[in-house]
């Protein structure tokens, strides 16, 4: 049985790049490679071979080193088709619902609008693994710079909706300061307070705490739970529709 290597890269200030690879055939991407050289640096490491940059949207933080990585190694670059003017060096434009073959391993593109328009998440279903950019952060999301809260709260629930022990590859390392907003609105959720007592040890330690899995973001995102009517009433915001609970509180974390 093949399978889909993951390693983690640690860059700028809390940026995570990806490196997923099918171990039957080869196939390497660089998932939101922000910089070239850690990259290149892990791949010499390793011993692997760069053949793909997978892409979730344009903010320089995850594209910053496209050009520099297919000079370098000559890989192929993928991207949203409905964004590919923002997408520097794009060779495949890839659209929602499409299947991207790496090697053995198959990833489906999910479009989810919010944090820019035309954000796309890729999600190997075969594998548990979903990179989702800056849509979904372990206890967090992305901030709202060009969709609408009901573009964001949309996007979120297509996430949400995928297997439970779906691992959370986000582009960030924002927990600990996640946990500490989620906890602000939701004090009495005990896995929440446990989860986060969890993330600040492991920050203490300096280690990540990504990936999470979608069952823990669930059980403790705030943000997954605007349909929640516990998490409603906890925020202060009972009775009011989902959209309206999720725009509230996304304002809330921008001050908070
Ligand atoms: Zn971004
Ligand atoms: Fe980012």
């Amino acid at each position: 049985m093949s399978k889909l290597e993951v390693r983690q890269i640690p860059v700028l200030r809390d940026n995570y790049i990806y490196l997923a690879r099918d171990d039957a055939t080869g196939a390497c991407a660089a998932i939101d490679p922000a910089v070239a050289e850690p990259v290149l640096d892990t791949l010499a490491e390793l011993g692997w071979q760069l053949t793909h940059i997978l892409n979730t949207h344009h903010h320089h933080d995850h594209v910053g080193g496209n050009l520099e990585l297919k000079r370098a190694t000559g890989c192929t670059i993928v991207g949203n088709a409905a964004d590919a003017a923002r997408i520097p060096g794009i060779d495949v434009r890839v659209a929602d619902g499409d299947a991207f073959a790496l090697g053995t391993r198959v990833a489906k593109v999910i479009a989810v609008s919010g944090h820019t328009i035309g954000h796309i998440a890729y999600w190997f279903a075969d594998d548990a693994a979903l990179f989702c950019g800056d849509t979904l952060f372990a206890l967090g999301c992305g901030r709202l710079f060009e969709g609408t809260p009901a573009q964001m709260w949309q996007s979120l629930s297509r996430l949400r909706a995928l297997p439970g022990e779906t691992r959370v590859y986000c582009a960030h390392e924002y927990t600990e300061a996640n946990a500490a907003f989620a906890l602000s609105i939701d004090p009495a959720n005990r896995i929440l307070a446990e989860r986060a007592a969890t993330v600040r040890a492991r920050r203490r330690r300096g280690e990540p705490t990504v990936p999470s899995t979608l069952d823990e973001e669930r059980r403790t995102n705030p943000f997954l739970r605007a349909d929640d009517a516990a998490l409603a009433k906890a925020a202060g915001l009972a009775g009011r529709d989902p959209v309206s609970v999720f725009a509230d509180i996304r304002k809330r974390k921008d001050y908070f």
